[in-house]
């Protein structure tokens, strides 16, 4: 393997140079979404993040098996241990099928991320698809000793655990802490400690999604699933479980608990988190009322934004950012990313045309070496960047003949921006740009209907027929209002 890539573990705390345990294979396991709502950008996120090494793992040579549950069951309201199922809950406002609420919103997180050009995971598991192995995985807990059966649920001992083995470590949590800091279990007489968590739940007569088991009638613990579904598909011990930074306690270290606890060993090599997004500076949530959907950013048709942002310009500002930075959204930063992505993508267009000479006065060798050093440095997307925006200078000094560029450089420089721009960093061309052709169509076709308007006050009815026939023929389906007209573009 030419590159070495150093990846910072959550784990360890420090970046160390990554080895497979496999040569030039990659186990990936990626904490996937809670189908239960419309797709923001809490869920891209991470899919970028990791769509990021998943491209750059194959691009350097790696063959990566990719696995990327999808949670559809067992995660409760409030992410506890009693209570409803979020889907279920979702179910029961919506008077859905439970798998109504999942089919609705796994396509529409699917939807998002072709946008976002994420590429699809290897193998996009789904909890309810798995209930056999996470009871299995319930049963070797059991075995071993770290869990205990309560009125027909099962919970994980936490603090008989933390006696044989550390629990806590990936969070930098202490046990004693985590006992003092335990509320009174006042009503929770099922569990012998606050810190236990559930691996099966009993199901309520009301609970709908539910499952036999040798224990209850019921469902799994959330946590359970990537630990069931992670073993099955990468085995007992996988090179990289990625997530956001949010999954650390409790969801990660429940995983760490319980494979340890199932398998007798670390199941995760390297731990890989992103960090969070903010918006203007606060924390994004639904009761703070700025939680912005996907869909709301590809439109615009939300009170905090100031105009509608292409998939792409969203991909990019989150790029231009490292993954264990915070993000925060802001129009003014978004604004400045549409630009800088414009620049860019022009640039490539460029560079077929640039006039070749006999040497260079530029260093493509240097530039390229400075891109693959930056993702090798912890994915450090936006080092490289920078580093292609000198490119972009580059490009622009040789257009205005201020530098040259040999014929040999010119065909390196190319490959380096198609395969740093696109297969990489998995930028795109988008058709519908705001500013660009659509945004200049959508005058036009204004600008004629008005004179249209025009033309009908003046009772000059021929053009007005025209105009409206010709534009109808073109696909346009136009509707006069009483203040004017609307129109749309049927395909
Ligand atoms: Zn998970």
């Amino acid at each position: 393997m030419e590159h070495k890539i150093q990846l910072y573990n959550t784990l360890t705390r420090s970046k160390e140079v990554f080895e497979p345990l496999v040569p030039g294979k990659v186990g990936l396991y990626v904490c996937g979404p809670t189908v239960y709502g419309p797709a923001h950008l809490g869920h891209a996120r991470p899919a970028i993040t990791f769509d990021l090494l998943f491209r750059y793992f194959q691009h350097i040579g790696y063959k990566v098996r990719y696995v990327r549950n999808i949670t559809d069951v067992g995660h409760l309201v409030a992410d506890a241990d009693d209570g409803e199922d979020k889907i279920a809950q979702k179910a029961r406002l919506e008077e859905l099928e439970p798998m109504e609420v999942v089919q609705i919103y796994t396509n529409e997180f699917h939807k998002a991320m072709e946008m976002l050009n994420v590429l699809p995971p290897s193998i996009e598991p789904r909890a309810s698809g798995h209930i056999i192995e996470q009871i299995e995985e319930v049963r070797k807990i059991l075995a071993a000793g770290y869990a205990y059966e309560s009125q027909g649920s099962v919970y994980f001992d936490v603090e008989k655990f933390a006696k044989d083995h550390s629990y806590g470590k990936l969070s930098g949590r202490k046990i004693e802490d985590l006992i003092s800091n335990t509320r009174d279990l006042d009503g929770q007489h099922e569990k012998r400690s606050g810190l236990d968590f559930a691996l099966w739940k009993k199901a309520q007569p009301e609970h709908i999604m539910r499952w036999p088991s040798p224990w209850s009638d019921g469902f799994p613990g959330w946590h359970l699933e990537c630990t069931a579904m992670s073993t099955k598909y990468l085995g007992e011990v996988f090179d990289i479980h990625g997530g956001g930074m949010d999954l650390t306690f409790p969801h990660h270290e429940a995983e760490i608990a319980q494979a340890r606890a199932a398998h007798g060993k670390d199941a995760v090599r390297y731990w890989m988190h992103n960090n969070m997004i903010t918006l203007n500076g606060q924390k994004m949530g639904k009761s703070l009322g700025n939680a912005i959907s996907l869909s709301q950013f590809l439109s615009g048709d939300h009170p905090l934004l100031e105009q509608a942002y292409s998939a792409m310009t969203i991909r990019f500002f989150m790029l231009q950012s490292h993954y264990r930075s915070t993000l925060d959204f802001s129009n003014e930063a978004l604004q400045a990313a549409e630009k800088g992505l414009e620049r860019l993508m022009k640039a490539v267009e460029k560079i077929d045309s640039l006039p070749v000479s006999a040497s260079s006065t530029v260093n493509v060798a240097e530039l390229r070496a400075n891109c693959y050093a930056a993702m090798d440095d912890d994915l450090n997307s936006p080092i490289a960047i920078a580093h292609l925006f000198e490119g972009v200078r580059m490009i622009n000094a040789i257009t205005d003949g201020k530098e040259q560029i040999s014929a040999s450089d010119k065909e390196e420089l190319k490959q380096l921006f198609c395969t740093f721009v696109f297969d990489i960093l998995g930028l795109k061309a988008e058709q519908a740009a705001p500013g660009g052709q659509s945004e200049t169509l959508k005058e036009v076709v204004d600008l004629l209907l008005k004179l249209r308007l025009e033309a009908k006050q003046n009772k000059d009815w021929g053009t007005s027929d025209r105009i409206r026939n010709e534009l109808t023929a073109l696909g346009f389906e136009i509707k006069d209002t009483k203040d004017g007209f609307t129109w749309e573009l049927k395909k």
